[in-house]
This record gives structure tokens, C-alpha cells and sequence, in this order.
């Protein structure tokens, strides 16, 4: 199926126009409209190739919700006119032990990310395109259902910077009675601050944007740190159960791991391209962890979608349409973004 895009042709081009091709449906698959598409900093990494494993052309977008158009004869999950969503990946093995433990974003045999990933599907070396189209098409395993009370533009980013956020927070068992750090507001970070305040958490926004402080209280902070203001770093030394880090580019880690008591843990989900440097002091006394995450299983973000559905939890978007994606970029190049861009994907078909 010929299907209207928008693509990076190189490192430095804008993204513009392109055609792409889409598999009529196998029998376990299902055919997407595109509504929406929820623009994420990883896009910006792979458009510019900043982490240096870009194929061109590459058409990003992995937050993507819409409407089926039809089906495989085996779908059982839904039917034409139904509403189905795909975040991060679109196939992995089924058989590894990741896999089986509902982890198929490290699927041992290697996961198919939406975008970017060597398409098992497509010609030998095709990679696969993401939510920047028209349509799509997906086995039914890979898609998730979003709550019917959910706005859907709202819902989209959910697919990654919801379960980005959510997983890490889960896995750490973040709850009442922990003091909880989320470093950045964007994206990623507005989810984390609403999830560790529904879980109950007090909750602290690091944030290097003063004129975020309201809107970091309005999303569920209880507090409002600048990163940038050592005196107020120093007064929060040693007292963090939690931090989660989303800062996308270069920052010090250490100024965070400070902030964090004895066995308390920095989770890093933002992922800058240069690596950053870790003072082993800061590790050693008092003893502290360090991590990273990486999305979530399939079974883990239809959890956080329901969760999403039963607690009446969506991002805080601005729509765009397709024309203006060079402009929301680089916005959130200067953290200028109230917190997630999302596409109305019937721009492309103007
Ligand atoms: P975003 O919307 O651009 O937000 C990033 C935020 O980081 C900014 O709003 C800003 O918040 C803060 N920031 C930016 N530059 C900074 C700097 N130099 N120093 C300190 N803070 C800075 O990005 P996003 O979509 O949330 O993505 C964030 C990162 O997570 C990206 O690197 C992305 O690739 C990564 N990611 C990882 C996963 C995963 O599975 N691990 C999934 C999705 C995305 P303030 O203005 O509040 O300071
Ligand atoms: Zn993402
Ligand atoms: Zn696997």
C-alpha cells in the first residue's frame, strides 16, 4: 500500500515529503489510520543521527494511535473502525527468555523497534518506518488498546513517554512514603511527575526551567528544585529515595547522585549522546545505584494504559500538524515544548 510520509533524508536535512510502503495485512495483522503521532526526543536523535546508528531515509515517530482499517483473517483483538495504538516495537522473537517474561524490549534474538529496526517482515535489509505516515501495519501482539474516556491526541505519547516513565517508577516500587526525584520537564518528565504523584510518592521536579515551577506544581510536584542553583542541590543532599532521570542532553549526574540516601537509586531514561561523567565518590558514600530502562514489555504498557484509563491520566500536548515538525524540533531543542507535540496525522494527507 503506498502510503505518504515525512522523512530525514540525511543527518542534516529537515524532514519532508517521502512514499513508503505498507504490507497488506498477514493474517495476524492489523491495518492502521493514522490519527495521531506523538513527537519524542528519540526522533530528534534519529533524524540527526546523533547516535550514530541511523539508516536514511528514516521516517520517526513510535507514539502512534488510530483507526483500524482491516484485518487479518486469525486478528482477534479488534475489529475495522476500532481504535488500536503502537508505541516502541512492532515484532521480537516471542520464544527467548525475554520474550517470555513479557519483555520484548530486550528480546535476546533482537527486538523491531517501530522505526529504525531491521523490518523481519519486509525484502532483506528493509528497515522499518514509523508513525510520520499515513498508515501502518502491525501484528495484533504489538498493538495496545487505548480507554475509550482517554482523549485520543492526548493518549498517543502515552506509547512511549507514558510506559518510559511508568516502568522504571513500578520496578522501583515508587510509593507513599518515598521521596521521589524526576529530573526534566518535557516529555518524558510531565509523565514521570504525574506517575509518582498518582502512586502516591512526594513528589520533586528538577527542572533547569524557571518558568516551569508553576506548571511542575500544577502536574503533580510537591516541590520545585533548579538544578542549575548549587545552594538549593546542597539543601536537598542525601534525602532522595528515587531519582528518574529524562534530560536528553549532556548534564551532571553526579550534582543528582548527591541528592540521593543511602541505597537509593538514579535511574537514566533520557539518553544524551555523549557519555557522561560519573565521580565514583558520589557512588561510594553513602552507597548508591545507578541504572537505566528502556521502555516496557507489551503486557506492562497495556497495565499502564488501563492505569491511564482508571486514574483519567493523558499528556499535556500541543498539536501540530506534519508541515510544522522542523519547527517543533527545534523547540524542544530550547526545552520549549508544554510537554509533548503531537501530530495530527490528517495534515499529511492535505
Ligand atoms: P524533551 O521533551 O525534549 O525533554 C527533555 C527535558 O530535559 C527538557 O524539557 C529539559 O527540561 C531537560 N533538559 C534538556 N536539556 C538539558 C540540559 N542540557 N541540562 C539539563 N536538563 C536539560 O525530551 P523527551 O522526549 O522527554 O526525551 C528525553 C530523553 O529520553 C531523550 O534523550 C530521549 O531519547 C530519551 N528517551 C528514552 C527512552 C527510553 O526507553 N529509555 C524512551 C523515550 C525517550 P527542563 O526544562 O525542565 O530542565
Ligand atoms: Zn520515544
Ligand atoms: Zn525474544
Amino acid at each position: 500500500m503506498q502510503t505518504r510520509a515525512f522523512a530525514a533524508q540525511s543527518a542534516t536535512s529537515p524532514l519532508g515529503p517521502f512514499f513508503i510502503d505498507r504490507r497488506e495485512p498477514l493474517p495476524t495483522d492489523i491495518a492502521i489510520d493514522i490519527l495521531y503521532c506523538g513527537v519524542c526526543h528519540t526522533d530528534i536523535h534519529f533524524a540527526r543521527n546523533e547516535w550514530g546508528m541511523t539508516t536514511f531515509p528514516c521516517v520517526p515517530g513510535h507514539e502512534i494511535l488510530g483507526r483500524v482499517t482491516s484485518i487479518g483473517n486469525k486478528v482477534t483483538k479488534v475489529k475495522p473502525g476500532d481504535l488500536a495504538a503502537v508505541g516502541c516495537l512492532v515484532d521480537s522473537c516471542r520464544t527467548c527468555a525475554s520474550c517470555k517474561a513479557n519483555q520484548e524490549q530486550f528480546c535476546l534474538n533482537g527486538s523491531t523497534f517501530t522505526y529504525n529496526g531491521a523490518d523481519t517482515r519486509g525484502k532483506p535489509g528493509a528497515i522499518t518506518y514509523g508513525g510520520y505516515s499515513e498508515r501502518i501495519t502491525v501484528d495484533e501482539a504489538f498493538t495496545l488498546k487505548v480507554p475509550a474516556n482517554l482523549d485520543p491526541a492526548a493518549a498517543a505519547p502515552l506509547l512511549c513517554a507514558g510506559i518510559t516513565t511508568y516502568s522504571p517508577l513500578r520496578r522501583w516500587k515508587v510509593a507513599k512514603g518515598q521521596k521521589i526525584g524526576i529530573v526534566g520537564l518535557g516529555g518524558l518528565g510531565h509523565m514521570g511527575v504525574k506517575f509518582a504523584h498518582a502512586f502516591g510518592a512526594h513528589t520533586v521536579l528538577f527542572t533547569t526551567s524557571e518558568s516551569k515551577i508553576p506548571d511542575g506544581k500544577r502536574l503533580g510536584a510537591d516541590e520545585v528544585i533548579i538544578s542549575k542553583n548549587a545552594d538549593a542541590m546542597a539543601r536537598h543532599a542525601g534525602s532522595f529515595d528515587f531519582i528518574l532521570d529524562t534530560v536528553s542532553a549532556e548534564h551532571d549526574i553526579n550534582a543528582l547522585l548527591n541528592c540521593l540516601k543511602l541505597d537509593g537509586s538514579l535511574v537514566l531514561v533520557g539518553a544524551p549522546a555523549s557519555p557522561l561523567p560519573l565521580s565514583v565518590f558520589s557512588l561510594l558514600m553513602p552507597r548508591r545505584h545507578v541504572s537505566g530502562s528502556l521502555i516496557g514489555g507489551i503486557a506492562e504498557t497495556q497495565e499502564m494504559l488501563d492505569f491511564c484509563g482508571k486514574h483519567n491520566i493523558t499528556c499535556d500536548i500541543e498539536k501540530i500538524k506534519i508541515q510544522q515538525i522542523n519547527d517543533a524540533y527545534e523547540r524542544m531543542l530550547k526545552s520549549d515544548v508544554k510537554y509533548r507535540f503531537v501530530i495530527d496525522m490528517t495534515s499529511l494527507r492535505m
